[in-house]
């Protein structure tokens, strides 16, 4: 995609899911991708050896770096450090990718403050922090730059028993279209992904059984999960040069599933 090789695109969580596909793309469209981890390098083994087969087999000549950095999202001293990091050894960011999310179940009013605190901390605190840093370095840079945040059709489908990931998604949504508006005139574009249910390990409670599986299809007008490769090639899309018009939004990529499925069939004789 046009304007994306060469560019330093940072990528949080991207040791598994919709984060380790979208660090591969960009890594085939020719960026240097910085690679988040939270615990320990090792976790980003497997984004490493993915990015390496893919670039081998698509022979796509992709001539970017990798390099991990470590920090938990939820931690502004570690934020900071890593977006240091990324200066220190790419000289610059074009691209945050705020991907890292968490969610809890649980009813609304029985779950621990501490757990709820926990997925604002990780899913919306964090992704302010990233932005923030990020636009400090884009305006430090002067060539502008583009985040996307990942969020959820739950940004606007209310959740039950995941309020916490529900808030969170929801406050996700304001940050895109405020950051998006604030910025506009610096050549700063801010969008959103919201991804429908997606096969990833955060999904393993029914990826993993055929039956539940099946019953979370049934829901999907399109029929079927969506993978992280396809919630990938849109953050790419968003972040080209193909999308330089587009700022504050946000692309639901869910397989119809915000289209009010229910109305599908008529509730009613009439129609
Ligand atoms: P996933 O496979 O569980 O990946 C989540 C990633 O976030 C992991 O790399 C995880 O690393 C990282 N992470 C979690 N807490 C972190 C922290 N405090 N600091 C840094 N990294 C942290 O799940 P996924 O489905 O790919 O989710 C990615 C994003 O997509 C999330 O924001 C999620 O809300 C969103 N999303 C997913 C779906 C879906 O159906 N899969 C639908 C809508 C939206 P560790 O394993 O080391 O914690």
């Amino acid at each position: 995609m046009k304007g994306i090789s060469g560019k330093n695109v940072l990528v949080t969580g991207a040791t598994s899911g919709i984060g380790q596909s979208i660090a591969v793309r960009f890594a085939q469209e020719g960026a240097n991708v910085a690679i988040n981890y939270r615990k320990s390098p090792e976790d980003a083994e497997d984004t490493e050896k993915l990015i390496y087969k893919a670039c081998t087999d698509a022979r796509c000549g992709c001539e970017g770096r990798e390099i991990l950095v470590q920090a938990d999202v939820s931690k502004e001293s570690d934020i900071v450090e890593m977006f240091a990091e990324v200066k220190k050894e790419f000289g610059g960011l074009d691209i945050l990718i705020n991907n890292a999310g968490i969610q809890i179940p649980g009813e609304a009013h029985k779950i621990p403050f501490e757990e709820f605190e926990k997925v604002i901390d990780v899913n919306l605190k964090g992704a302010y922090l990233c932005a923030r840093e990020a636009i400090k370095m884009f305006l430090d840079k002067g060539n502008g730059g583009s985040i996307i945040n990942v969020s959820s059709v739950h940004q606007i489908i209310p959740r039950p028993q995941y309020i916490s990931y529900s808030v969170s998604k929801g406050g996700m949504q304001n940050l895109t279209r405020t950051l998006a508006l604030e910025y506009a005139r610096r050549g700063i574009r801010v969008n959103a992904i919201a991804p429908g249910a997606t096969i990833t390990p955060i999904n393993d409670a029914w990826t993993d059984d055929p039956d539940k599986k099946a019953n979370v299809e049934s829901h999907i007008p399109m029929g079927r999960a969506g993978t992280s490769e396809e919630m990938a090639a849109v953050t790419a899309f968003l972040c080209s040069d193909e999308a330089a018009y587009i700022t504050g939004q946000t692309l639901y990529i869910d397989g119809g599933l915000t289209l009010y499925p229910d109305f599908l069939e008529p509730w009613s004789g009439q129609g």
